[in-house]
């Protein structure tokens, strides 16, 4: 854009509110707010001290569910990054790229020039990031095919890259995984051929050893994890058994059938002190798996990548509803032929994603009394058919219907078709790359003595996820910018500068 600037490297932040020491980047800042009472408003000013680490760990990601179409995808993605390799279609010559990462793709505006022009910054030149290109990959999978012909079999990638990159996947065997077989869909039993056996606590100690051992042969700092497998079905939340902590882990020695596979996984995660992503919809983080999580201090994020047709809607319906147009209705059709849209063919499993995907217009409708009265909602309908043909070539189909000035009505309708898994993958790269940001940084207010790491509940990952998974008792945003400014003016906030206002005041004020 003409008259706009780039930082293109790191940037330095002089104020005496920020310090950067060889290990460190210290910030004073200034977190304002209005505290209301009846309709008096006051003013709040809380002064916090940020430090984040700036040196970057040497980080492993291992994704559950490895050999499925995200995870092929995304370890095929970084390969090809990494060895920068070409590949032809007929349109001409690829280059490898992260477009869709908004850690790799995306800008910020991190002030104004002296010709009082924005000034616009990558992510990690602002803090630093992991570079995906260096993350040490592996995982489990109930299917034992290794990654190279996990991803022919998946569909995904075009020809010529799949060629280059087979040679290197096909040594790349998944861990065996745990199968229990009324957690997904029955239609998943024919590929379920590399599977634990033993007691649920026996399997959550392989589990635990495999992380051990990752770390230890390859010398890494840290390891994330990521639940990139077949979709659950919903968890019942019983008291007594996956309620609290303690229950959840007597539940576990006891083998407790209420325990599902994801779940397993989080705690066998929490307890090796490795966050933990949850990317599907179910609901792994039952309270006695988050109350693990806040006695480990370790992070935890979820639920389901929010890829294409959620995200839509959660600009869709703010777009409406904040222009005063009243949003009634919401009808959301999706088919597709992959082995997640086989899998949610069961009524079980798409009843998990059916609740993910619902609840991605609450925020802005309770948002507005004046429109909605407090019981009120849109109707909101979504289906989801499995068509083999199409196969990760998604198709999206919405309708969205509003009530305009007096009496009018405004129908809009329409049509996605994208492959789900090019969608997802950056997604899951961004979730791993901000989640090692967040526990790089610790957090006190000023006149406290000690830092703390933040909750270990990363609601600044909500951009990225359908159906955000909050610290107990934090409203929900599910709208998409202001999610995306969660994240950008937390960054501002590491090093001290103001948040994100739109105001352009230097071009107003004479
Ligand atoms: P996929 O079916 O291709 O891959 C899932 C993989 O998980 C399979 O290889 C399967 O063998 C394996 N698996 C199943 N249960 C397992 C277990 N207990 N342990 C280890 N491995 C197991 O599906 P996908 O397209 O890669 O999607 C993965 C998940 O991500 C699904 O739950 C999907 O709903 C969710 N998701 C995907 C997108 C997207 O855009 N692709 C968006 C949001 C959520």
């Amino acid at each position: 854009m003409a008259g706009s600037g780039f930082v293109g490297e790191e940037i330095r932040v002089e104020s005496p509110d920020v310090v950067y020491t060889d290990t460190d980047i210290l910030s004073y800042y200034n977190y304002n707010d209005s505290r209301i009472r009846g309709n008096v408003v006051t003013p709040t000013t809380e002064r916090l001290v940020f430090k984040t680490q700036r040196q970057l760990p040497k980080t492993g990601l291992l994704l559950v569910g490895w050999g499925g179409n995200n995870g092929t995808t995304l370890t095929a993605g970084i390969l090809a990054n990494k060895l920068n390799i070409t590949w032809n279609t007929k349109e001409g010559l690829n280059h490898p790229n992260y477009l869709g990462s908004i850690c790799k793709s995306v800008t910020m505006r991190v002030g104004i020039d002296d010709r009082f022009m924005p000034v616009y910054a990558p992510l990690n030149n602002v803090v630093p990031l992991l570079n995906p290109n260096d993350l040490e990959i592996w995982g489990w999978d109930i299917s034992s095919v290794n990654m190279g012909d996990a991803m022919r079999r998946a569909k995904v990638l075009e020809w010529d890259l799949q060629r280059q990159l087979y040679s290197n996947l096909k040594e790349m065997l998944p861990w065996p995984s745990i199968y229990i077989p009324e957690w997904i869909a029955a239609n998943q039993s024919d590929r379920a051929d590399n599977c634990l056996k033993g007691t649920k606590l026996e399997m959550v100690n392989t589990l635990r050893q495999n992380i051990k051992d990752f770390k230890n042969s390859r010398r890494l700092e840290k390891v994330v994890i990521v639940w990139t497998a077949n979709t659950e079905k919903f968890a019942q939340i019983r008291p007594g058994v996956n309620d609290t902590a303690d229950n959840l882990l007597r539940s576990l020695e006891n083998n407790s059938s209420d325990i599902s596979p994801s779940t397993m996984f989080a705690i066998a995660s929490i307890l090796e002190g490795c966050t933990y992503i949850n990317g599907s919809p179910q609901n792994t983080f039952v309270p006695g798996c988050i109350e693990l999580a806040e006695r480990y201090h370790v992070l935890i994020a979820g639920d389901d990548f929010k890829s294409g047709q959620t995200k839509i809607k959660s600009v869709l319906s703010d777009f409406l509803i904040n222009s005063g147009l009243k949003l009634q209705s919401v009808v959301s059709y999706n088919h597709l032929g992959n082995n997640d849209g086989k899998n949610l063919s069961a009524p079980e499993t798409f009843r998990s994603k059916e609740i993910s995907k619902s609840g991605v217009i609450d925020d802005v409708v309770r948002a507005n009394r004046l429109m909605y009265r407090a019981d009120e909602s849109p109707d909101h309908c979504v289906v989801i058919k499995y068509v083999p043909y199409v196969g990760d070539s998604k198709r999206a189909m919405d309708e969205y219907i509003s009530e305009i000035f007096m009496g009018g009505r405004n129908t809009i309708a329409m049509h996605n078709t994208c492959e789900d898994s090019l969608l997802a993958a950056p997604i899951i790269l961004d979730l791993v790359i901000l989640a090692e940001l967040c526990t790089r940084v610790l957090v006190k207010r000023d006149k406290d003595e000690e830092f703390t790491k933040m909750h270990p509940v990363m609601s600044i990952l909500s951009f990225l996820l359908k159906s955000p998974q909050v610290p107990p008792g934090s409203p929900i945003v599910h709208t998409l910018f202001p999610q995306r400014y969660a994240i950008t003016n937390f960054f501002k906030a590491l090093i001290g500068l103001p948040p994100e206002n739109f105001m352009l005041l230097e071009h107003k004020v004479p």
